[in-house]
């Protein structure tokens, strides 16, 4: 017996577990301290009414003889595949519902995909990254190559087109940056997949945080249907990060190498995965409702507020940034070319207030630090209060 090797290539994930070791620490020496936690990833504002209402509803029919259900289609039930292309069309892209493969969220998908494409494909990826796009493919033993986002780039990654990939994971709006790609860029990225034969793997978990007009989802670019699938997520958009339902786009006309991307991928969900829950596909569904999609951006508009205060102060304090404006999240270039993990103790000790080291998600992600929106409003007002206060003494 042998354990795929892979494995010992994993480098040790330091970068939550090192934030969470220092604020315990310096929480237990300084007992009264009022930290605020600007580091989080995760959702806080319970879910809209009309979501609880059809789960409720759904989980009463699973307890009645007549209205009760087996196990889901391994592709999600026709009403949610129909209410996520109603959805897409709402923005302007035609996703027909038998493109459309409803998962228990992004990040599975966006790891299980792999098991489609061969191991010795070269992944090019952002740095910084998402982690997830990295692990799972060292996991299945690909060459992994980093194309850099930058302050050059305004932290969007452009292809090089001297360097060769088959896949290409892209994230649009950006974690952690929360930089998103313009039309204009994701046009050069689907021509530079299209000449290198390449498939895109697009990461739209955040698209509903878009303001302006940069593009909802890679489908709004010409060719994109021949070279990419899309990951999306009702995580952040409504929620659902313990509820856990996402969605992935295989468009019909993707195939390689004589195989259809879409039947392969049915080929695979039909062996390892048995669907999500018809409570969960109901309240899924009611997302996407009038009524859900006003319930819903209510919750988006909360943590927009958050990320303009955030964005607010970085301005008065003549601090660069990216995201914000179409993303949950702004990175913020360290004053005085600070390293990220002794701004992390600074801001700690003198604003008590905690954010994540961009170093943690990448080389380049040296110098920056990652602020959400996801704490609460009166929470964001004072941590940026706090900051600014003492922001001559931080940067001293
Ligand atoms: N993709 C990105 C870029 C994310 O930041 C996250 C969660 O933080 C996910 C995917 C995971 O989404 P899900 O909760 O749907 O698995």
């Amino acid at each position: 017996m042998k354990i795929n090797s892979n494995f010992d290539n994993l480098v040790p994930s330091y970068l939550f577990a090192k934030v969470a070791e220092k604020t315990e620490k310096y929480a237990a020496a300084n007992p009264d301290a009022d930290i605020i936690r600007m580091g989080i990833g995760d959702v806080t504002l319970p879910l809209a009414p009309i979501v609880v209402e059809a789960m409720k509803k759904a989980a009463d029919e699973m307890g009645k003889k007549e209205t009760f259900k087996g196990y889901p289609s391994y592709e999600g039930y026709e009403f949610l595949r129909n209410a996520i292309s109603g959805y897409y069309s709402s923005f302007g892209v035609q996703v027909s519902s038998d493109e459309v493969f409803v998962n228990d969220g992004a990040k599975s998908d966006c790891g299980n995909i792999g098991d489609i494409f061969s191991a010795d494909n070269t992944v090019l990826v952002a740095d910084p990254v998402y982690p997830v796009y990295v692990d799972t493919n060292i996991m299945a033993g690909r060459k992994i190559i980093y194309a850099p986002s930058s302050k050059e780039n305004g932290f969007c990654a452009m292809p090089d087109r001297n360097v060769h990939a088959d896949i290409i994971y892209l994230c649009s709006p950006n974690n952690p940056t929360g930089a998103a790609y313009s039309k204009e860029q994701l046009a050069q990225w689907v021509s530079y997949a299209l000449e290198n034969d390449a498939v895109i793997l697009y990461d739209a978990a955040y698209e509903a945080f878009i303001t302006d007009d940069s593009p909802r989802s890679i489908f709004a670019i010409e060719g994109a249907r021949e070279c990419a699938i899309e990951f999306c997520s009702l995580s952040k958009t409504a929620g659902f990060t313990g509820v856990r339902c996402g969605y992935t786009v295989i468009p019909k006309e993707l195939e390689r190498n004589g195989h259809n991307i879409g039947k392969l991928w049915y080929r695979r969900q039909s062996t390892k995965f048995n669907g999500v829950s018809y409570p969960v596909q109901r309240a899924a569904e009611a997302v996407f409702s009038p009524e859900g999609q006003r319930q819903t951006r209510e919750n988006i508009e909360y943590y927009r507020r958050n990320a303009a205060v955030i964005m607010q102060t970085m301005d008065d304090l003549g601090i660069k940034y990216t995201g914000g404006k179409n993303s949950p999240y702004v990175w913020i270039s360290c004053p005085n070319e600070m390293n990220s993990w002794d701004f992390f103790d600074i801001l700690l000790e003198k604003a008590n207030v905690v954010a994540t080291p961009g170093e943690g998600f990448g080389e380049c992600g040296k110098g920056c630090m990652r602020f959400t929106s996801f704490a609460g409003y009166e929470e964001t007002k004072e941590a940026m209060r706090r900051i600014k206060e003492c922001w001559s003494e931080l940067t001293k």
